[in-house]
């Protein structure tokens, strides 16, 4: 630590270890003995529960009531699953979100509810924390600015990541100091099929800012890596034309919609007939395509008509009965639904029939983190015995992976995006796998003199308009 203490500083805590449970706090202390306390995101913690960790999903472990506002990156349940509980346990401030991410978040939350009660008794938060969390939510129109509070000011950029994702920027400003300018990546990527991302405006990118939170998912893989060619077109056809069943684990939001529209653009190009049934599982998953297909969410003109030919939903109560159809025919089809990492969601009802099935691709478009039965999936060779959906079961199906459609940028366009601005003085690095994270570190020190930290929970971070100046032991808590 190279910088020096001023009367003019942030102190910024996390709750987050790996790549679930985002969850910033950060309190300013002003010259004048003002304090403004924040959150970026507020996640839940996912994944099989092997470390005990979801426990994390019922406890908020800081007084809410100090929280001034609340900034949210983008509608992941990683990202935003605990605001009902933040409000359950007595936040009544603003809740700030881009406007398309705002004409969706009620999709997420409302599954996070259903989730977080089924098989409990007592669940930790109320249907009607639900309702007065939807009251306290704002939608921002990209690159404006709000102040939520006196020498506060906060833009929302665009973020190809997700739709109504953004990266912010949070800059607090005092008389005669120099202002304290921290800028949250979220999960970030730079561009998305739907909607043009626009760089950050020059204004805000000329000046360096006093800390860059980036994310760091790929943070050891380059665009160029074997690992990101584009073969899901050929895998899916050549399963196709080999009669074989296709089962496409997707993210509800985005990526769902996503392969939905590769597969139209693999009709349009005759790489598979349109006789194939196409079939969408998820209700939320259902409710987020109708809304891309019928809201205005700031769209290219042309996405708006993204859905192959003979599209299909399975709603949930016929989804049994559509998965023996399709899966027991010796017919083709492909099959589109969530969760992502095939750990919970409709995806499982097909993943646990196909499993045993030697004419069935479970084909993951996207990560599948270390603790994710996705994972387990994938690392489980052909032949042996896997776990899965309460059976134990002989993985008879193929199973493939490809980062072609991530919603993450990779390592060097991660870096691309981050030598498009003055170089900042200091770079706190999360959200990533620990591997990933001290490579990525490396990575950025070869290229910054800034300084780079590895984001852990278990510290907190003393910053000011120069950066990093210490790195403490903390326990989460309000300071
Ligand atoms: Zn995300």
């Amino acid at each position: 630590m190279k910088l020096l203490h001023t009367n003019f500083y942030l102190h910024l805590y996390g709750r987050h270890r790996g790549v679930t449970g985002s969850c910033f706090l950060g309190s300013t202390h002003f010259p004048n003995k003002k304090n403004v306390r924040f959150l970026v995101d507020c996640g839940s913690f996912q994944g099989v529960d092997n470390l005990g960790y979801l426990d994390l999903n019922d406890v908020i472990p800081f007084d809410t009531q100090k929280i001034d506002f609340v900034l949210i990156t983008h509608n992941h349940i990683d990202h935003i699953g605990l605001l009902p509980l933040l409000v359950n346990q007595g936040y009544t401030g603003p809740i700030y979100i881009t406007k398309p991410g705002y004409g969706l978040i009620d999709i997420p939350i409302n599954e996070a509810w259903k989730v977080h009660c089924k098989g409990k008794l007592n669940p930790s938060y109320e249907r009607s924390d639900v309702e007065s969390l939807f009251n306290q939510i704002s939608g921002v129109s990209f690159n404006q600015k709000v102040h939520p509070k006196k020498n506060v000011e906060i833009t929302f950029f665009k973020n190809g990541h997700l739709v109504g994702a953004s990266v912010i920027e949070v800059k607090f400003t005092y008389d005669g100091m120099d202002d304290i300018r921290l800028l949250f990546t979220g999960d970030y990527h730079y561009k998305n099929l739907f909607f043009d991302v626009e760089k950050i405006p020059i204004q805000n990118r000329k000046n360096p800012y006093s800390l860059v939170v980036c994310e760091s998912t790929y943070g050891n893989m380059d665009s160029t890596d074997e690992r990101c060619k584009p073969i899901l077109a050929t895998k899916i056809s050549e399963a196709i034309k080999n009669g074989m069943k296709v089962i496409i684990p997707t993210f509800a939001m985005g990526r769902t919609q996503e392969i939905a529209y590769l597969i139209k653009c693999m009709q349009n190009t005759e790489l598979i007939p349109e006789s194939i049934g196409i079939w969408q599982g998820g209700t939320s998953a259902r409710e987020i395509t109708n809304r891309f297909k019928y809201n205005d969410l700031g769209f290219k003109p042309n996405m708006r008509d993204f859905l192959p030919k003979n599209f299909h939903f399975v709603l949930s109560k016929e989804r049994h009965q559509v998965c023996e159809k399709l899966l027991d025919s010796p017919n083709p089809s492909i099959i589109i639904s969530p969760s992502g990492m095939a750990s919970y969601g409709a995806v499982k009802t097909f993943i646990t029939k196909a499993i045993s099935q030697n004419d069935v691709l479970i084909i993951f478009p996207g990560y599948c983190s270390k603790d994710s039965k996705g994972h387990e999936l994938i690392c489980t060779p052909k032949g042996t015995e896997i776990e899965y959906g309460g059976y134990s079961q002989i993985r008879n199906c193929d199973v493939a992976i490809s980062g072609e459609i991530s919603a993450h940028a990779k390592r060097d366009e991660l870096l691309a995006f981050l030598k498009d601005m003055a170089e900042p003085k200091s770079i706190l690095i999360n959200h990533g796998e620990e591997n990933d994270k001290i490579a990525f570190s490396n990575y950025l020190k070869n290229h910054f003199s800034s300084e780079i930290e590895i984001f852990n929970p278990d510290y907190g971070y003393s910053i000011n308009s120069n950066g990093i100046y210490e790195v403490f032991p903390s326990s989460f808590q309000l300071f």
